[in-house]
């Protein structure tokens, strides 16, 4: 049985129950279906009695057509859909509580889970910039997109950042995500099911599904909140289930760690899996153990020493995420060393301007000075792109994202501080 059937995280809790005087009979634990695995479900489904074929409509229901309640899977028995109520089965997936829109069309939601913690997800209708220079195919359509000055009302070729744990353990010293500390991993189920239901919301069809004719190109990037390596094997199962049952090609997926040494490892022997972003941040490690005390359990040597194990796919290059603090980690002789760094690894960097946050006590860069080491590292031969500053800076490099539920609305932080934009002098 999977972690998800094992855990007691969406039962009804014990004592809530024993509280309500002359209750009848307590509520029936619920297990959500979504995020199971097809040969999770199969057994699932061997245990009353049931052929394999039924584990493949459910599977099939849960992550191709998306449903949301047992009522839509007309394909299965009534008797069947009401054993597995009875049974306690619910379809899982998380719900869309609030949202917030920005200017440039980008939306941010707050996703609820079954037992009321939430996290944040981004929708962002003309992708996020993170692909460009890295010779994938959605790379090649972002740039294609960009000439034509295709709208961003069009989800052809939309990005959805996905978050992975709700707060984070890392603690870097940059980022809104790290003050909330963390609460818990997220399941298999509930990592993909953001993706489930912000498709939903959008009534977005993909490759394969019927009746498509003019299937949407959706790309993932898992830098949200948390830390996806520190919550490995159940990221690991999301991304099978978007590949397998939702349908999104793995190429057309981005993760992003603060690097996690042994993870990065076991990452390059996955069969399928996304493409890497690296968070360096910065060019040595007194600097990078300054802002990312993570740094003094993995040095940046061997972060890039376990980066270098990863076989790279045609048309696959590493992102190095650099988050540019002012005066910290901004000036050439950063980039200098940047450049050495990265020497012999095929790869571009992706540079990413700071946003203030409330009670972080970093400055912006200096737009010349973000010029500066973007040109610096392209006559190294670097290629090196600057985050196109707009709604999409509501989040940075691996997850900067704010729950906000407990401090402000969150429209208002949506609408107005997070949305910093600076202006780059053209290089
Ligand atoms: S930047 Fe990423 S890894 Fe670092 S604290 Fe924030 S969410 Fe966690």
């Amino acid at each position: 049985m999977s972690r998800n059937l094992c855990s007691g995280a969406f039962q009804t809790h014990p004592s809530t129950m024993m509280q309500t005087p002359h209750a009848a009979a307590p509520p029936v634990p619920t297990v959500p279906l979504f995020g199971l695995a097809l040969p999770e479900l199969t057994a699932l489904l061997a245990e009353r009695a049931q052929k394999p074929y039924r584990a493949r409509q459910i599977f099939e229901a849960l992550y191709r057509r998306r449903v949301s309640s047992f009522d839509e899977i007309s394909v299965l028995p009534v008797d069947l859909r009401e054993r597995l109520a009875s049974d306690g089965y619910t379809i899982g997936l998380p719900e869309i509580v609030q949202s917030a829109r920005s200017v440039d069309g980008t939306e941010r939601y707050l996703v609820r889970m079954a037992d009321g913690e939430t996290v944040e997800t981004v929708w962002m209708p003309d992708g996020d910039g993170g692909e460009r220079g890295d010779g994938s195919l959605a790379a090649s359509e972002e740039a294609a997109s960009e000439a034509e000055d295709e709208p961003a009302s069009s989800f052809r070729r939309s990005t959805i950042c996905v978050s992975s744990q709700v707060g984070c353990a890392v603690n870097c010293q940059f980022c809104l995500t790290a003050k909330l500390g963390i609460r818990r991993n997220l399941t298999s189920g509930e990592i993909a099911g953001q993706v489930a239901a912000v498709l939903n919301r959008h009534h977005v069809k993909l490759g394969g599904a019927s009746g498509s004719e003019s299937p949407a190109r959706i790309n993932l990037v898992f830098m949200g909140m948390g830390e996806p390596f520190l919550n490995y094997a159940p990221f690991m199962q999301a991304v099978r289930l978007l590949v397998e049952g939702v349908g999104i090609p793995e190429s057309r997926m981005t993760v992003s760690t603060s690097g996690i040494e042994p993870a990065i490892r076991a990452f390059a022997a996955e069969p399928i899996r996304p493409k890497l972003a690296l968070s360096l941040n910065a060019s040595n490690d007194l600097v990078r153990q300054s802002i990312m005390p993570i740094t003094r359990k993995w040095n940046i040597a061997q972060l890039l020493d376990a980066v270098r194990t990863i076989p790279l796919r045609t048309r696959e290059w590493i992102t190095f995420e650099y988050v540019l603090l002012g005066g910290v980690n901004d000036q050439p002789v950063h980039a200098r060393e940047v450049l050495h760094l990265l020497e012999g690894t095929r790869s571009k960097v992706n540079l990413i301007v700071w946003n203030p946050g409330p009670g972080i006590a970093y400055t912006q860069p200096e737009p010349e000075a973000v010029a500066l080491f973007q040109k610096t590292l392209m006559a190294g031969g670097m290629p090196t792109y600057i985050r196109r500053p707009r709604g999409r800076d509501i989040y940075a490099a691996c997850g900067q994202l704010k729950r906000t539920v407990d401090s402000a609305p969150l429209l208002q932080s949506a609408t107005a501080s997070n949305l910093v934009s600076i202006d780059v002098p053209a290089v």
